[in-house]
């Protein structure tokens, strides 16, 4: 009998946030030579989009204090985009300094997350988004969007759909060359995810979404897969799946990297990562950290078939089952 197969992309990029969205959530803050030592190994594992640090208020984020300094030190690979995360007009200049490859402007989709998170109402928030656009087009910098809580906050629980495409419309008319969608604190399910995913590319269709999903309630590969089936293609995921989650003491941050880049070889889709250095980075990030990492194929290891780190080769729409 053959049972066709939900159609999904053949490519899947993957941004590494592991430095920024990782780190940003460890209780140790990481020296500049170890953020350097750990960027510059992810660097050999084949990632295009590497999130290097934000250029936040050093008194809200101390861990990210360094991030010029970072962005300074790093080898810079040709073919790799640097980016950085910049609330305010001040981060966005500072991330221009730095030479930022690309720059991600975050707001939140809720009034007090936004408040707690970068200290603005939503309105202040895109009124400085609109002057880091003109700013950072002026600098021929890419601008990015990123949005968080969007599959729900841990202040306001569920959030309107129609606040979202709100904001993300706004975006897009100042430019927006991406959005992204953040489950923040780890609340989507694959379900919202693809509501949420079909509703705004019914109203921009040529944006190209990106997910960013956390790991807090363990519904994170799924939602992976639900988003996959609705055409996303674009995923951030962080090395050992380090981070973690103010809201959830003990609870894993964002995806794993090497758990999605292994599940998705499994499918035969392609990353154009390299499995085995990715795995060897996350116990670079063990070893500097000084604790495991929720990750679990650096402890299960890679199934033998793909220890190339090359995707499996599957029939590309449908598999046999049964007699
Ligand atoms: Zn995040």
């Amino acid at each position: 009998m053959m049972i066709p197969l939900a159609s999904l992309p053949a490519r899947v990029s993957v941004r590494e946030v592991g430095p920024r969205d990782g780190l940003q959530n460890e209780d140790l803050v990481l020296s500049t030579a170890q953020k350097i030592t750990l960027i510059n190994a992810l660097n050999a594992t084949g990632l295009a989009l590497i999130e290097v640090g934000s250029f936040v208020h050093p008194r809200h984020v101390p861990q990210m204090a360094d991030t010029a300094e970072v962005f300074a030190q790093i080898e810079r690979r040709p073919q790799v985009v640097y980016s950085a995360i910049a609330p305010n007009l001040k981060g966005a200049e500072r991330a221009i300094a730095a030479r930022a490859d690309s720059v991600q402007v975050f707001l939140s989709t809720s009034e007090s997350h936004n408040q707690s998170n970068v200290n603005m109402s939503i309105a202040q928030s895109l009124t400085a988004a609109a002057d880091i656009a003109s700013t950072l087009a002026r600098a021929k910098i890419e601008f990015e969007a990123v949005l968080s809580v969007v599959f729900g906050c841990p202040f306001e629980g569920d959030v309107p759909f129609e606040r979202v495409a709100e904001i993300a419309e706004r975006l897009v008319a100042m430019g927006a060359a991406q959005i992204t969608l953040g489950d923040t604190t780890g609340m989507a399910h694959p379900r919202l995810v693809q509501q949420v995913v079909l509703g705004l590319r019914e109203r921009f269709p040529q944006v190209p979404l990106r997910l960013h999903p956390h790991s807090a309630r363990g519904a994170g590969l799924a939602n992976v897969l639900a988003a996959l089936e609705v055409g996303i293609e674009r995923i951030d995921a962080s090395i050992g799946g380090i981070g973690g989650c103010p809201f959830a003491p003990g609870a894993p941050g964002n995806i794993c990297t090497e758990d999605v880049v292994h599940m998705l070889h499994e499918m035969g889709i392609a990353t154009g990562l390299h499995l085995p250095r990715l795995v060897e980075c996350a116990q670079l990030v063990e070893q500097l950290l000084g604790h495991e990492v929720p990750g679990q194929v650096i402890k299960g290891g890679i199934c033998g078939h793909i220890a190339d780190g090359n995707p499996r080769h599957w029939p590309p729409s449908s598999v046999s089952v049964g007699a």
